[in-house]
């Protein structure tokens, strides 16, 4: 697999110099030269194969000879060694797409955990590697899990303080060992913002063997591209007809990853980038301007992105792919309108919480007549005990996986937004 810089075309590397880089130079993103698509008759047989052989495929399709296909099967299986993708109808013709049964129950467990089989791969020589990421609260647990106890491996997690669940916070931050969590006195995109700095940094890569395991990795992007053929093989064929898929989007890396699946072939009619007020994207679509405002509190906060980090590739592709940017579908969901719907999907017997419902409100407002509309359900509800118990009025029962962890002690660190300080952080430790 060849991949370029989107910033600097001359750079090229391949797949796995690209998981190790994160990004290139001048922050530059990667994106694929090669743009696979399945012909409609493989595609028929793909559509047949059970998750994990198919996630195989695609994956050996995408990645080509660089790793080998039995080490790819292994590192798959493990990988996705939790329940998959499921499809819970929650009207006639709308249907959530569940991708929050892994252990830290939110769809980053795929991307975190592929992620971390590909690093160990490259790591044969066992040289000391840093992962160093920014989480607005779902990647920093899918990460610290996906790494946890790995030889080798410091992960270092930097998230705002305040801003994220105490649930959330509960998962990566009373893990300990190998796994080292700074809550930063800022928002997210000030987390961000250190993170890009630090890569910049060309000592500090050298000397920490700086990684990053952010949304940027292409590694997560690829290991999320299979679960949307997998819901394509859940749904009837009826269903498969007019697909339009809504994805909550924060740094837009699910939404790349389903449009990456379409490029190859997938019939999924359209998509909707669902944001929450930090709505960048839709405003850009709107009205041509990109106009990031300060990031904003919401209750969505895994959304609370108002620079998303992906957003250069989902604009590469469209050029690429001569789509038109007018045919992808968008909206942006106020925090009021947001508990309405979780009001609304309750009352219907769907117990949601805050991401999914601005996906689900979207696809209800913009689906047509003859469609039939999934939205991603990103996290798990009782993640966000904090906000939904209060609005549904009710008591959301924590599964083992959040209450064995809700009960120990929080041992992040505190520190401003300053890269002096994160430098000297991540060199003396
Ligand atoms: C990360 C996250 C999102 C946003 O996903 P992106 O790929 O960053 O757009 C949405 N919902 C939840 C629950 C998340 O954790």
């Amino acid at each position: 697999m060849k991949l370029y810089n989107l910033k600097n075309y001359c750079e090229q590397v391949n797949f796995l110099q690209a998981v190790k880089m994160g990004l290139g130079k001048n922050q530059g993103l990667f994106f694929p030269v090669d743009l696979p698509i399945i012909p409609k008759k493989q595609l028929k047989q793909i559509i047949e194969m059970d998750f994990l052989s198919r996630s195989v495929k695609i994956l050996s399709m995408l990645i080509g000879s660089e790793i080998s296909i039995s080490d790819l099967e292994k590192y798959v299986r493990q990988a996705f060694s939790f329940p998959g993708p499921n499809i819970v109808p929650v009207t006639k013709n709308i249907s959530c797409c569940e991708l929050f049964h892994g252990p830290t129950l939110a769809f980053k467990d795929f991307g975190a955990r592929f992620m971390a089989q590909i690093i160990s791969h490259l790591n044969i020589e066992n040289n000391i590697i840093t992962i160093l990421t920014a989480t607005s609260g779902d990647t920093g647990a899918a990460v610290a899990r996906a790494f946890y106890e790995y030889k080798n491996v410091r992960v270092v997690i930097l998230y705002p303080k305040g801003k994220i669940s105490t649930l959330q916070e509960a998962l990566f931050c009373t893990l300990g060992k190998n796994i080292t969590t700074i809550a930063i006195d800022g928002s997210f995109d000030e987390c961000q913002a250190l993170v890009k700095q630090a890569f910049n940094d060309h000592q500090l890569r050298h000397d920490t063997g700086l990684n990053s395991a952010n949304s940027i990795n292409i590694s997560r992007l690829l290991a999320q591209i299979c679960y949307f053929f997998e819901a394509y093989a859940l749904i009837s064929k009826e269903q498969r007809k007019k697909l339009v898929i809504a994805v909550p989007c924060g740094n837009f890396g699910n939404l790349t990853a389903g449009l990456l699946a379409k490029s190859m072939g997938l019939p999924i009619q359209s998509f909707i980038a669902a944001t929450n007020a930090n709505d960048t994207v839709p405003r850009f679509l709107k009205t041509g301007k990109w106009k990031p405002y300060d990031c904003i509190s919401t209750i969505s906060n895994a959304m609370d992105i108002s620079r998303p980090n992906n957003w250069p590739r989902v604009e590469e592709l469209f050029s690429r792919k001569k789509w038109k940017l007018t045919t992808l579908g968008f909206g942006s969901v106020s925090d009021a309108i947001t508990e309405q719907t979780l009001l609304k999907l309750q009352n219907i017997g769907y117990t949601s919480e805050p991401h999914a419902a601005v996906a689900y409100q979207l696809l209800q407002n913009q689906l047509k007549e003859d469609e039939f509309g999934l939205f991603l359900g990103t996290a798990h509800p009782s993640k966000f005990k904090n906000v939904i118990d209060n609005i549904l009025n009710i008591n959301i029962p924590l599964p083992e996986t959040l209450k064995a962890p809700s009960e120990l002690p929080i041992l992040s660190h505190y520190m401003k937004p300053n890269f002096k300080k994160l430098k000297h952080f991540l060199t003396s430790e």
